[in-house]
């Protein structure tokens, strides 16, 4: 485990890519992120886990500014999240996302899909985007797709265009919530082998999931909330074996 984040930190140049500090938000009376303290380095891969409704979702959200928060600070590599905008465009670009239900465009083909945001966001030209967008296909594994809608294809299959689709933008920073959960069990692994590889290729990750298998070949670190707080953080090995705190030990004995 040592080994491979000291390779992938040493792969990139280092520093603090993700950091959020005293984080706070409420939804109506109920505070959901209850002052989240968290900071993910270049190349690391760390996974949150937690039981439903603990804001694991919400935190992502945060993230990529598709939820406001009461007070705190976040930061992508050393800036401000920015409000609104332009700025704002290039920062959801910068933060790859890729979210439990399939939420590729309907209307347009997994080509399509692939290049729109390349060519809006990123401006670069048609022919470039095209290039890109198939080599992304091809490196998760539905370059024969390509032509086709997502409707055509399987959950598993527009999983990994939604995860090209991301990675087309050159994100600095690739969010997953749980892009396994709404899959036929046949597919979750031919998702998880493109994350695997992501993260064995340097990307920085955060992964909301219950596929503890991934969260331990994977993750550099193991989040765990509860209650809107962060519990506990540990390397999976320590925090599978030994996890300190009782919600810890509680949510673990549910789902190991
Ligand atoms: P998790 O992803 O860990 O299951 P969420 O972040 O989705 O948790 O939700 C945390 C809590 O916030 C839950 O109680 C949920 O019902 C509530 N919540 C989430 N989104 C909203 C919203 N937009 N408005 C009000 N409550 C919300
Ligand atoms: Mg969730």
């Amino acid at each position: 485990m040592t080994e491979v984040s000291v390779a992938k930190v040493d792969a990139a140049a280092t520093g603090d890519l993700v950091v959020l500090k005293n984080v706070d938000k409420h939804f109506g009376a109920l505070h959901v992120l209850q002052d989240i303290d968290l900071t993910i380095t270049r190349g690391e891969v760390v996974v949150v886990i937690g039981p439903s409704g603990s804001g694991k979702s919400t935190l992502c959200r945060t993230i990529n500014r598709l939820e406001t928060i009461d007070s705190g600070t976040i930061t992508i590599d050393g800036k401000p999240l920015p409000q609104e905008g332009k700025e704002l465009a290039r920062l959801r670009a910068d933060v790859g996302m890729v979210f439990q239900s399939f939420n590729l465009f309907a209307h347009k083909t997994v080509l399509e899909n692939v290049m729109l945001g390349q060519i809006k966001v990123r401006k670069a030209d048609k022919k470039k985007a095209e290039e890109k967008a198939r080599s992304l296909l091809d490196r998760v594994g539905v370059a024969s797709q390509a032509e086709k809608y997502p409707a055509q294809l399987s959950g598993g299959q527009q999983q990994r265009v939604a995860i090209a689709r991301a990675l087309a933008m050159d994100p600095k920073v690739m969010l997953f919530d749980e892009p396994t959960s709404a899959l036929d069990p046949e597919m979750i692994n031919e998702v998880l082998e493109v994350m695997q590889q992501l993260a064995r290729d340097g990307m920085t990750m955060i992964v909301v999931t219950h596929e503890m298998g991934f969260a331990r070949s994977a993750a550099n670190r193991v989040v765990f909330m509860a209650d809107g707080k962060i519990v506990e953080e540990a390397v999976p090995d320590q925090f599978f074996s030994n996890p300190r705190s009782d919600r810890a030990k509680d949510f673990l004995s549910k789902i190991l």
